[in-house]
């Protein structure tokens, strides 16, 4: 079970060994670098455990019938214990004491354990492990045994080539590789995308603190390179392994297209040389790489419950681990590297839920997710053409850049007619073509890159405000609509004018057409590529054309926006039992999707999100009464509902409910009732989505209109809140207290102006202002 109750806000920690939550803690323990991650699996193997070693960008297809994924890669973190001959088995014999947590911190997992096996010898056993910060390849573990009595230790260690993805192996044989009698290079390939690995390992032993010598056999066998190791040792001495292990792929970018020969040799020259530096040190400096590229770049302090700092810190450690900082090739999966839910797809939770953590404190990781987008524009152009359109229209699901959309196209079975079920999302889900140009405005207002504007930024917000003016369809009433859609709440499909879509469209090509100005005066280059590029000229005069004729859906008689045409007048059922239950899709037992999308009920935030993104569109009164209308008919059966709630609730005064939806968002992975997160991995952007609670919401910070806005509100169980953030280079220190503001910001020729409780002020360097 896990406890996050402990004295600091650092240590998710669980205090008993129990195989009901092996995958949860996994998930929720899962160690990385944004380049490889590992399920925190025990070493000894278990029923109902999932190992996965997941490298960030690997995509390979299956077979007909499969989607694109993540695959599955051999594992290094099972090894083997026999003890005087018994099983290191936790279901076995006694468990004296027993530990296991992650230091969100550090990035250490330490699991400590005193164990009576069942001839009722007994052992203190120490398992140490970390995912490198530092250095992206590398995977070590520390493990001393300490035995009660004389033992005979046999230890089986190595790679396990194995793995499959729920049955899927992705892989070929592969080809294993001794050097020295001491090092295993393994280097399988995926079967379509013809991506090689190298995984290595190497082990290393002491006893009472020297080196020691401990006899090993190689035993090989097939999709399987492992070493028998044993030794004796005497009662009370402190026997250490330390496993290192390296993971280097050839689509590496420093390393890409190198043959076979040379990637076995790289990756044996880097086990070497992680090998010298060993354990002690590879973990001081990753827990240095965490406190000066995380912690003290991004600290948030909470004077509240320390349970909430503390998710908010759980967040940030996955939040990390989750981005491929290194590699602008790729994006963020909806469960980040911690598991093989989703498949690694990218979907817009990376604009709308995951990008703002970025942009307000590692921009650098922002541009890198933005510079994805701007490298898939030819999937884009290939769905835009595919459904005869012109312009870019970014596909529901990506993967490697030139996948185009990966969206399965059945899944799970109908309850009514027994026939699978056919995906929409892939086919009409198409806000995301807006949702992209938003992250890459958001990016550009917050960063002031212009470089990354005039190279990628204007032409992605171009070309799919050149999609949109294609989509739109003129009817009877000489209203441009957007019809056939699903909106983010996924509950609804087939639906015309949903306003989340409406809205952003239109957003999307009135941006296009303030920049197409703007440019054609001011960067007259730029707008000559890109008008010969995609026909800017005729482009403005249609955007001109469109703009005032895109259909909105505008607020009914009761002050409620219209989620689509019909949800309003859709019937209503009792969906008490519904929000009640502890998990998510409880409705699908009871009714099929045709069933759902008649009923008024969502799974998702969807006004919500818009009034979010939107805010300076809609009055006060629109969003209350939205608010109060919507939430009661919303599931929250998608991780990205709570968080937005939690944010509008804020926004318009509904502060203990902001607080209790926070709370709840806040358990969506770290609730030990909620088996979601278990095997499929980590809610990416439910971490984006508790860091938007606390700053976003509670803290009050948003980009406006282009503007930065900090009009913090505290829930009652919070003293104060501080943060820091950057704002177009410079960065803020942000100290908040229920009456008071206070900003600081080095001091420099540029004053940056800003809005707080609806009032304008320029912080210069310090800025106290009382509420
Ligand atoms: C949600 C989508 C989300 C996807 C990936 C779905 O359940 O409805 O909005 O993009 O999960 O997180």
């Amino acid at each position: 079970m896990l406890d996050f109750s402990r004295s600091d806000e650092w240590i998710l920690g669980e205090d008993e060994f129990d195989p009901k939550f092996f995958s949860k803690v996994e998930t929720c323990f899962n160690l990385g670098n944004g380049y490889l991650g590992l399920r925190s699996s025990s070493e000894e193997q278990y029923v109902g455990e999932q190992r996965d070693l997941i490298v960030a960008g690997t995509y390979n297809f299956f077979a007909e019938g499969e989607t694109i994924e993540l695959p599955n890669a051999a594992d290094v973190t099972n090894i083997e214990f026999k003890f005087n001959g018994d099983r290191l088995d936790l279901n076995q014999g006694e468990i004296i004491k027993y530990d296991r947590h992650i230091n969100l911190k550090t990035g250490l997992l330490t699991r400590t354990i005193t164990w009576k096996s069942k001839s009722g010898d007994e052992y203190d056993l120490n398992f140490e492990r970390i995912v490198s910060l530092k250095r992206l390849h590398t995977i070590a573990f520390n493990i001393s045994i300490v035995p009660k009595q004389k033992t005979h230790i046999e230890i089986t260690t190595g790679i396990n080539g194995r793995m499959s993805n729920l049955g899927c192996q992705h892989f070929t044989y592969g080809t294993p590789r001794f050097f020295d009698n001491k090092y295993m290079v393994y280097c399988p390939q995926t079967i379509q995308s013809n991506i090689t690995f190298a995984i290595g390992a190497v082990h290393n032993f002491k006893l009472n603190d020297k080196p020691f010598e401990v006899g090993g056999n190689i035993n090989i066998k097939r999709r399987y390179m492992f070493f028998n190791y044993s030794c004796d040792v005497e009662a009370n001495d402190t026997f250490n392994m330390e496993k290192i292990c390296n993971v280097y792929t050839d689509r590496d970018k420093d390393i890409e297209g190198i043959d076979l020969k040379d990637l076995q040799l790289h990756c044996l020259e880097g086990l070497k040389n992680d090998e010298a530096t060993g354990f002690a040190k590879l973990y001081e400096e990753s827990a240095n790489e965490w406190k000066t590229t995380v912690w003290d770049r991004a600290p948030i302090e909470i004077d509240g419950p320390s349970k909430d700092l503390f998710a908010v810190r759980f967040a940030q450690y996955h939040l990390r681990l989750m981005a491929p900082a290194h590699d602008n090739r790729m994006n963020i999966g909806a469960k980040g590297i911690t598991g093989e839910g989703y498949k690694g797809h990218v979907f817009w939770d990376s604009e709308i839920f995951l990008l703002p953590y970025y942009i307000f404190n590692m921009p650098e990781i922002a541009k890198s997710l933005e510079e994805y987008r701007y490298f898939i524009l030819p999937s884009a152009h290939k769905k835009a053409s595919e459904n005869g359109f012109e312009g870019a229209q970014y596909p529901w699901e990506t993967a490697w850049r030139d996948d185009g959309e990966v969206t399965s196209k059945y899944q799970g079975t109908d309850i009514v007619t027994g026939e699978l079920i056919k995906i929409w999302t892939g086919i009409i889900e198409i806000h995301i073509t807006a949702d992209v140009a938003f992250g890459v405005w958001s990016y550009y207002k917050c960063t002031n890159d212009q470089e990354f504007m005039d190279n990628k930024g204007y032409e992605i917000i171009f070309d799919t405000a050149k999609f949109w003016v294609n989509r739109l369809e003129l009817e009877k009433d000489g209203m441009y609509h957007i019809n056939d859609v699903v909106g983010p709440d996924e509950y609804k499909e087939h639906v015309d004018d949903n306003s989340y879509t409406n809205y952003l469209a239109k957003w999307n090509i009135e941006k296009a057409l303030e920049y197409a100005h703007l440019i054609k005066n001011e960067k007259k280059d730029i707008y000559k590529r890109l008008n010969k590029q995609l026909g800017l000229n005729k482009l403005i005069k249609r955007w001109e054309e469109a703009i005032p004729k895109i259909f909105l859906q505008v607020p009914n008689e009761k002050g409620i926006l219209p989620q689509d045409d019909t949800y309003l007048t859709l019937k209503e059922i009792d969906l008490d039992k519904y929000k009640k239950q502890p998990f998510v899709g409880g409705i699908y037992k009871d009714y099929n999707q045709d069933q759902i999308t008649k009923i008024q009920v969502s799974k998702q935030a969807d006004v919500m999100v818009l009034f979010y993104l939107l805010e300076d569109k809609f009055d006060k009164s629109v969003k209350v009464n939205s608010f109060n209308y919507y939430e009661p008919h919303c599931l929250h059966d998608s991780s990205l509902s709570l968080c937005t709630h939690s944010m509008l609730a804020a926004d318009i005064g509904k502060h203990e409910m902001a607080y209790d939806l926070f709370e709840k968002a806040c358990l969506i992975d770290l609730d030990n009732n909620n088996p979601n997160s278990s095997y499929s991995g980590i809610h990416a952007a439910s971490c984006g989505g508790i860091w938007q609670c606390a700053i976003q919401g509670f803290g009050g910070l948003r980009m406006l209109g282009g503007k930065l806005r900090i009009s913090p509100q505290l829930p009652n169980k919070w003293n104060s809140l501080k943060y820091s953030l950057n704002w177009q280079g410079q960065l803020i220190k942000v100290e908040v207290t229920k009456d008071k503001l206070v900003l600081t910001k080095e001091k420099n020729d540029n004053p940056i102006t800003l809005e707080v409780w609806e009032k304008e002020y320029k912080l210069e360097d310090t800025l106290t202002i009382e509420k």
